[in-house]
């Protein structure tokens, strides 16, 4: 019963395969997507062509076997070309990659051309089609001439080389391919990002080769650097990463993630006057996981607004308790400068404080500058509507990015916090001093408060009071701790002169 059963189903499935691949063959329209689907259907019928192989199966059915595979050795010729380029496509690579397989030496290189979308935008898709045929041309004319050469989508373009490419022969590869083109007496000029992948040991499937060279490529887009290259790690680091972003919303809704305050002292007074609310996360696979790692996952993946919104509502949740148990303080949130995008979060910040009855200076918004500098002018807007409300802003971690202190005199806020890391140098080398002296006046001279955050000793307070600093911020002064600690430690805090 079984094996006629089998038989039936393979018969079945032999004459089904058939009627698709005969249909599908005739009417081809995107061939890439055939193949896909016909290693699946080839895939879920491996049983049953061994039932075949092995003789179960009837003689009459023979020639319905003989004609599947007549077909698919014909597919090749037609299937693995890129239509556009007439180059191979990611069918054609990988299949011949296989073909070649074990490698064990050679470089994997994928080529990315920055921002191609605008250039269709910009011209149409005709003349973005004629730019990449030029692409192809051109990689098909180099002298480093590599023995594969793939579009394997859009813009994204695989080179294999059979020897072990060098950074220089990558940077000279890439100067050639980013000469400007011209395009209907138009030129045009091209940045591109690339991947590479050195094979040194054996990979199990060309799938994890094409896998890898991916994640050097992403690794490029995400530095923003020309040219990356696959490390040992990064696959495990990528499931590390995947699994963060996966596991975000769940941690954030079940309290796994929660907020510990670190207090400021104010100079003058010696007081504490304000505490900036920092996010921890205690994963329960993972363990702790610093905002330095999550917060970039999250505004990678498009979440960072979930997780800001999320940071005010705790914030101003426990601002309302400290008011009402007479604690007055203002507490900063740190934000994303994607969250400036948004044209609706000055509203949400009013309502939020509306809501939990704060005064707005009760609240300082702290924004990284590295990353604000980056895309100025709607940063800009936005802030000047999130002060206009009497919200206090701060620009954190100064010095990181490529700012100077007069650019920052266009924006709107009342604080500067110098990072940690002008700190680090402050021992041995004078000049760091120098700089950090004279930052400190002009910023003041600006009008801006300053803080400088990181202080670990006394003797470095005392140097930075010298300076005429108006607030630090350290473990030499508070560590960051939970609101019932620093409830438990507010008075001292408060009051020490
Ligand atoms: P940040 O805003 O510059 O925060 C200061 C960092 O310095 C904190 O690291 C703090 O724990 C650490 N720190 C404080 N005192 C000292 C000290 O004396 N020595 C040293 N070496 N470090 C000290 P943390 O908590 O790991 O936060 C790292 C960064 O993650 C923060 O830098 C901030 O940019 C970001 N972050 C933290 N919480 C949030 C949040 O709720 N939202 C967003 N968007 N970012 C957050
Ligand atoms: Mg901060
Ligand atoms: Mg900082």
């Amino acid at each position: 019963m079984f094996v006629i059963g089998l038989v039936v189903a393979s018969l079945a499935l032999l004459i089904f395969s058939l009627y698709i691949l005969q249909a599908k063959y005739r009417s081809l329209r995107s061939q890439q997507k055939f193949l896909a689907q016909l290693c699946t259907q080839l895939e879920q019928q491996k049983v049953e062509r061994q039932a075949l192989d092995i003789g179960i199966v009837p003689q009459a059915f023979a020639p319905l076997y003989h004609t599947l595979n007549e077909l698919l050795k014909a597919l090749p010729a037609s299937v693995g070309k890129d239509k556009l380029t007439g180059l191979v496509n990611r069918v054609g690579l990988k299949r011949t990659l296989t073909g070649m397989m074990p490698l064990t030496q050679g470089t994997l290189v994928l080529i990315d051309i920055y921002r191609f979308r605008y250039v269709n935008d910009l011209f149409g898709f005709v003349f973005g089609d004629i730019l990449l045929k030029q692409f192809a041309e051109r990689l098909n004319s180099l002298s480093l001439s590599p023995r594969l050469i793939a579009r394997l989508n859009g813009d994204e373009f695989c080179l294999y080389y059979e020897q072990a490419l060098t950074e220089e022969q990558l940077v000279h590869l890439r100067g050639r391919l980013q000469v400007p083109f011209n395009i209907k007496n138009t030129p045009v000029s091209v940045k591109l990002q690339i991947g590479c992948l050195h094979l040194q040991e054996h990979h199990a499937d060309t799938s994890q080769m094409l896998r890898r060279v991916d994640l050097a490529l992403k690794k490029a887009r995400h530095s923003r650097s020309a040219i990356a290259y696959y490390a040992q790690n990064d696959d495990i680091r990528q499931l590390r990463e995947l699994k963060i972003i996966d596991s975000l919303p769940k941690g954030l809704q079940r309290n796994q993630v929660y907020m510990v305050y670190q207090a400021k002292q104010d100079i003058a007074t010696g007081r504490c006057f304000q505490v900036e609310a920092l996010m921890r996360w205690e994963h329960d696979e993972l363990g702790i996981i610093s905002p330095g790692e999550f917060i970039p996952l999250a505004e990678y993946a498009g979440m960072i607004d979930l997780v800001s919104q999320w940071a005010l509502d705790q914030v101003l949740a426990q601002q309302a308790k400290w008011r009402a148990a007479g604690i007055q303080l203002c507490v900063a949130v740190n934000l994303s400068t994607r969250d400036l995008d948004s044209e609706t979060l000055p509203q949400e910040i009013a309502a939020r404080l509306a809501y939990y009855q704060l005064p707005p200076e009760s609240l300082m918004i702290e924004i990284t500058e590295s990353t604000l500098m980056a895309d100025l002018t709607k940063a800009v807007e936005t802030l000047g509507k999130i002060r206009a409300l009497g919200v206090r802003l701060a620009i954190d971690d100064f010095g990181t990015g490529h700012s100077s202190l007069a650019y920052l005199k266009h924006l709107p806020v009342n604080e500067v916090k110098i990072d940690k890391a002008f700190l680090k140098d402050l021992e041995q080398d004078k000049p760091s001093e120098y700089i950090l002296e004279a930052s400190i006046n002009i910023a003041k001279k600006l009008g801006y408060e300053v803080t400088v955050e990181g202080i670990e000793t006394l003797e470095i307070r005392d140097r930075l009071v010298a300076m005429g600093v108006d607030t630090i911020q350290g473990m030499y002064y508070a560590k960051p701790m939970s609101a019932a600690e620093l409830e438990m430690n507010w008075a001292q805090l408060h009051n020490t002169i």
